[in-house]
């Protein structure tokens, strides 16, 4: 399997207003969030990653219960696509059940009607079109919008789906829950990690979560909602 998921497309962090509650930090306030940044995957990197693409931590306010999450059936354009809408849907939920208790209290719950979601999942018949992703547009499988709050915390996100790949063939169900793994990765707040051994390498290879997945989430849940890092930002590549 070789697929590429994109970098996020992510809404610019608003300025925090009013006062912050007792675990949220105003984005002008910054906690070291990692070791100086080396040439190595890690998860201090990762985190940074994670940091300096939404201008601060952004992630779901966890205490509010399950991440909702609605995920479209078989659309139009699917029509002639040989495969089962519910072996799709199931594939997505078995691609959050993975980040499932990675840090105590996250859980994905299936919700059947978008309008009460947070996470959405559609498809597209191919998503090889966006300029903004370079060189590399042309191997899209998967995008994310994560929309943060003014406080940083996560309000809604979207992910969208390639049916087919560029080459005009039709993604399997397991591509499809490795992209969906993914970009719910994104959806989670976290930026790409340099290892291919994660399942937030720009390529997805991994078929699991590997320890340094766990790490970074558990990480950029550890750090205040809206808090920037300390450090300068490691730009990321890919
Ligand atoms: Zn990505």
């Amino acid at each position: 399997m070789l697929l590429l998921a994109s970098l996020a497309t992510v809404a610019t962090l608003l300025s925090p207003v009013g006062t912050p509650s007792d675990t949220t930090l105003g984005a002008n306030q910054s906690v070291a969030c990692g070791a100086e940044p080396t040439a190595a995957p890690s998860v201090a990197n990762a985190l940074r990653a994670a940091v300096a693409v939404h201008g601060g931590a952004v992630r779901w306010d966890l205490r509010r219960g399950a991440i909702r999450l609605w995920v479209q059936r078989r659309p139009a354009i699917a029509a002639d696509v040989s495969v089962l809408g519910s072996d799709w849907r199931r594939a997505i939920a078995v691609a959050a059940d993975a980040w499932s208790d990675v840090v105590p209290g996250l859980a994905f719950v299936i919700e059947s009607d978008s309008s009460h979601a947070d996470v959405i999942v559609t498809w597209e018949r191919d998503l090889q079109s966006a300029a903004a992703d370079g060189d590399f547009a042309f191997l899209t499988a998967g995008r994310t919008a994560l929309v943060p709050g003014a406080d940083g915390r996560a309000l809604a996100a979207h992910v969208r789906l390639a049916i087919f790949a560029p080459d005009g063939a039709r993604y399997s169900v397991d591509d499809v829950r490795a992209v969906a793994r993914h970009e719910l990765g994104h959806a989670l707040g976290l930026a790409h990690h340099a290892a291919p051994t994660s399942v937030m390498a720009p390529l997805v290879r991994a078929e699991r979560l590997s320890d340094d997945d766990r790490a970074t989430l558990r990480a950029l849940y550890a750090l205040p909602v809206g808090a920037r890092c300390s450090l300068p930002a490691q730009t990321l590549g890919g």
